[in-house]
């Protein structure tokens, strides 16, 4: 039996021992912030049992294993069907770009385990009413305010901003430079001065996504994960992410809708397509 074979009966064993708590079964009937607070428990349990940041560096607080050992875990919890929806864009794409590009490695180590004990939630600020497909068209502007930062415009389809204690954010800092190249790429406290979420209704009545605003919102020159001008390079690493994940995820696409359809949604009739729990979208 190969080693991540052994590591995936390994995660069958424990992943059963939790199905009473954790399981589809348990969440049937729950509202959302009951869910949630489930999901939060949920990934407590799954740090201290050792399958937390599977394949983050251990020096962040990760196992510092493979991405196949990654996929090879959640091949078996996707069937355990655990709320862990509400993370799964701060754990995909916003906690790992931390983890690479933030400069103070105490913080980053300390954000990471916060998160991926369910503690804190990330969102990925990118899109706006005018870029979307076109990244690169991004308005929200990020002025110098002497050694800082002022940031004002609006995001929008953020996913679980409303839960998010901190985000990742794309903003315009040089509109005179070519498009790619004005962009510089911070993160934000979500419950700073000036900070607005209102999550938008969809007409399946989820409200998943959010519209934010950014009102003269105070960020510190600390708080840049990239360059002054390099923000779409740190973009470009984190869509590449995204890209992985939305491919490979166990539970994307046809799965995830089948899945749904035998297990339903919490607090919902079965038979409603939700989001895939790897990507959180
Ligand atoms: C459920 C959900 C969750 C999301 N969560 C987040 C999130 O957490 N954070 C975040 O930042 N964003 C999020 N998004 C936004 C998502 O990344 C954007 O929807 C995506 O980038 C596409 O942008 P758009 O919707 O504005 O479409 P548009 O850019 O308007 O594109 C509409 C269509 O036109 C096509 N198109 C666009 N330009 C061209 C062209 N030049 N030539 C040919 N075809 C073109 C596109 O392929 C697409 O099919 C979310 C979206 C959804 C649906």
């Amino acid at each position: 039996m190969s080693e991540v074979e052994t590591y995936r009966d390994r995660a069958r064993a424990w992943l059963a021992s939790v199905e009473p708590r954790f399981g589809a079964a348990a969440r049937l009937g729950l509202r959302e912030d009951e869910d949630l607070a489930l999901g939060r428990a949920y990934l407590r349990a799954r740090y201290e049992a050792g399958f937390g940041g599977i394949d983050l560096p251990v020096e962040v607080g990760g196992q510092g294993l493979s991405a196949v050992h990654k996929r090879a875990f959640e091949l078996e919890e996707i069937a355990l069907g655990p709320p862990t929806v509400y993370f799964g864009i701060s754990l995909g794409m916003p906690v790992p770009i931390v983890t690479r590009f933030a400069s103070d490695r105490a913080w980053a180590r300390e954000r990471t385990i916060a998160a991926l004990r369910g503690e804190e939630i990330w969102c990925q600020l990118f899109s706006e009413p005018a870029a979307g497909s076109d990244l690169a068209g991004v308005r929200l502007k990020a002025k110098r305010h002497g050694a800082d930062w002022r940031l004002s415009g609006q995001k929008l389809w953020t996913s679980w901003a409303q839960y998010s204690d901190y985000g990742v954010i794309l903003a315009r800092s040089d509109p005179s430079a070519p498009k790619n190249k004005g962009l510089t790429y911070f993160w934000g406290d979500m419950r700073a001065r000036g900070v607005t979420v209102r999550p938008i209704r969809l007409a399946n009545a989820h409200h998943d996504v959010c519209e934010v605003f950014f009102d003269d919102v105070e960020v510190g020159d600390h708080q840049r994960l990239s360059e002054v001008g390099g923000g779409f390079s740190v973009a470009m690493a984190t869509l590449m992410i995204e890209r992985y994940l939305s491919r490979t995820a166990p539970g994307s696409g046809r799965r995830s809708i089948s899945f749904c359809r035998l297990r339903g949604r919490p607090g919902s009739p079965a038979g409603r397509p939700s989001r895939t729990a790897a990507s959180g979208r």
